[in-house]
């Protein structure tokens, strides 16, 4: 062991036994004083058994565990964890002539806690979400642009937001390797302008993909609204998939912009569609009834952190009751929470009390949840984030 050692109290093991990957405040009795945030650590059990190798930071999670063993976390450990990633990605052919957009490291999901990658074309986008990822990142960009099978050429390091403020590690959104302004990315055939300098997230909301497909397979001669559509995601799919109209809604004027540019990518001139830059409660408020054969809601994350849970709940039920009061009948719903905090029954009870407010007959057609390349590690649940429902209202 060649890391500074942090010790647990004894029987708090149990859950990292479990090869669970976060070390909780509460669970450890002693760690250098000179500890720097960002630190490589080993763990011990209160008895001196190594568990693990991880990243420190301050916080109610102070260890993110890398490996359950004593590897070394340099440059070939990251080269061997993004290869084992891409080879996943592989598998299940994302990268492919009419598909160059997906996410290909999802922090605990790849074993990788802290780190975000999404790939588009060859620009790898990177957001380090704890400072020892923010501390590796020049090792990170260069296994990324070495990977074998996949050419990188630009990696953009995105983190001004996502690292704890406390840390003071003053991060700048730029570029580690490579430059490059603008990009076209693919996604099932559908193009998309990323714009990774600006945008939300990484650019563009790459967990969609597979629900997307599936609008489009229910979009034939529906009139479809698109709310809190960023930069139009669901709004391409349901013209390819034959709507008769699409409306766009976002509250952002940027996002209706880049919404707008979008369709006029994929279908230019394409009288069916509209876009609105308003408030999607005000805008649901004040809507004809049976406007809209086919709603899409997917609001931002109404709670970021458990104490916001309660009001969260309340979000959910509210816009929901919304669409069930005005939708058609026959009508198809797909709503989303891509809160954390909020898990799939507490989801399902907010969509539920919103549907019995509206005294409508709703049956639930499928359950929804994150893409592939969003992959779950079995003993850390908490990764599954992204909820929805398709329903069928009458
Ligand atoms: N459906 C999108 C992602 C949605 S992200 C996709 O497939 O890519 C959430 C979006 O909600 C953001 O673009 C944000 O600008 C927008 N938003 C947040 N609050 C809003 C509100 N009150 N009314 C309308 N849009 C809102």
């Amino acid at each position: 062991m060649s890391n500074p050692i942090i010790t647990l109290k004894r029987g708090k093991e149990d859950s990292l036994n479990r090869f669970h990957p976060w070390v909780f405040s509460g669970a450890i009795a002693t760690m250098p004083e000179n500890l720097e945030e960002g630190d490589i650590v080993d763990v011990v059990t209160h008895d001196g058994r190594h568990i693990g190798v991880g990243h420190y930071q301050v916080g109610s999670i102070m260890v993110r565990i890398l490996d359950f063993g004593t590897t070394s976390i340099d440059q070939e450990f990251f080269a061997t964890r993004l290869a084992e990633a891409l080879k996943l990605r592989k598998a299940l052919r994302l990268d492919r002539e009419d598909n160059d957009a997906y996410r290909l490291v999802h922090g605990e999901g790849d074993f990788l806690p802290g780190l975000i990658v999404d790939i588009y074309g060859n620009t790898a986008v990177v957001q380090a979400h704890s400072p020892g990822m923010h501390f590796a990142r020049t090792a990170i960009a260069n296994a990324l642009v070495s990977l074998d099978g996949i050419e990188i050429k630009n990696v953009y390091y995105k983190s001004e937001t996502t690292l704890p403020y406390k840390a003071q590690l003053d991060p700048q959104n730029d570029y580690l390797i490579g430059g490059f302004e603008t990009n076209i990315a693919i996604e099932n055939g559908l193009k998309f302008h990323v714009d990774w300098l600006k945008g939300q997230k990484t650019g563009f909301f790459v967990d969609q993909r597979d629900n997307r497909s599936l609008l489009e397979h229910f979009a034939r001669g529906r009139k479809v609204l698109n709310m809190f559509c960023y930069t139009g995601g669901f709004s391409f799919y349901a013209m390819r998939g034959g709507a008769e109209l699409v409306h766009s809604v976002d509250s952002s004027a940027k996002a209706i912009t880049l919404t707008d540019a979008n369709v006029e990518l994929n279908f230019p001139g394409d009288a069916r569609h509209k876009s609105y830059a308003e408030d999607a409660f005000k805008f649901l408020d004040s809507m004809e009834k049976d406007s809209y054969d086919l709603i899409v809601l997917d609001p931002p994350a109404f709670a970021k952190h458990r104490s916001a849970l309660k009001n969260a709940l309340r979000g959910y039920q509210r816009l929901n009751a919304k669409a069930f009061e005005k939708i058609s009948s026959g009508g198809i719903l797909f709503t989303f929470s891509c809160s954390q905090a909020v898990n799939k029954d507490q989801f399902r009870l907010a969509v539920f009390s919103a549907a019995a407010q509206s005294r409508r007959k709703v049956r639930i057609l499928h359950q929804l949840t994150q893409p592939a390349d969003h992959p779950i590690n079995i003993y850390h649940p908490e990764g599954e984030y992204l909820k929805g429902l398709i329903l069928y209202v009458e």
